[in-house]
This record gives C-alpha cells, sequence and structure tokens, in this order.
C-alpha cells in the first residue's frame, strides 16, 4: 500500500517523477494547504521500490508492505 501524508507533503511532485512504474499522478485540486497532492493512480503498478520514499524530501510518502500468512 502506498500511503501518502498530507500534514507533510507540499505537493513538489519528486515522488511522481521518479516512479519508475508510473503509479503516482499529481492531483488536479490543491488540498486544505494550498498543495497539488500526489495520489495513486494505480497501485498494481507498484512494485514496492521504495523509490518514491527515498526520493521525498519530507518524509511524506512511504510504502506499507502487508504481511504474508499473518493469523487473524
Ligand atoms: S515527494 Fe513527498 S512532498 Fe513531494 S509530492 Fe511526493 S509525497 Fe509530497
Ligand atoms: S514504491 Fe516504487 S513503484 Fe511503488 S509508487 Fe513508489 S516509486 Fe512507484
Amino acid at each position: 500500500m502506498i500511503a501518502i501524508d498530507g500534514r507533510y507533503c507540499k505537493g513538489c511532485g519528486i515522488c511522481v517523477y521518479f516512479c519508475p512504474k508510473h503509479a503516482l499522478e499529481l492531483s488536479k485540486e490543491v488540498n486544505s494547504r494550498g498543495f497539488y497532492m500526489p495520489h495513486v493512480v494505480d497501485a498494481s503498478k507498484c512494485t514496492n521500490c521504495h523509490q518514491c520514499e527515498l526520493f521525498c524530501p519530507d518524509f511524506a510518502v512511504f510504502i506499507v508492505e502487508e504481511e504474508e500468512g499473518a493469523d487473524g
């Protein structure tokens, strides 16, 4: 899962630029803080490469890997 934290994101677009799979896109509308937030256009394209996470200067995007075989 690709998580983007609107408290820290400033809409710079670096994550969109560096995603090799084009899984992210900047919104066309500003959020409540006046930023064009990125959003996931196709989660199935994401390969969990963590490039977006590594390049985000504000630690606003991160990949949450689902655990397999977890009980409950
Ligand atoms: S790189 Fe970080 S701050 Fe920039 S748009 Fe992506 S999530 Fe937001
Ligand atoms: S983990 Fe990789 S493929 Fe997935 S959204 Fe981030 S940069 Fe794109």
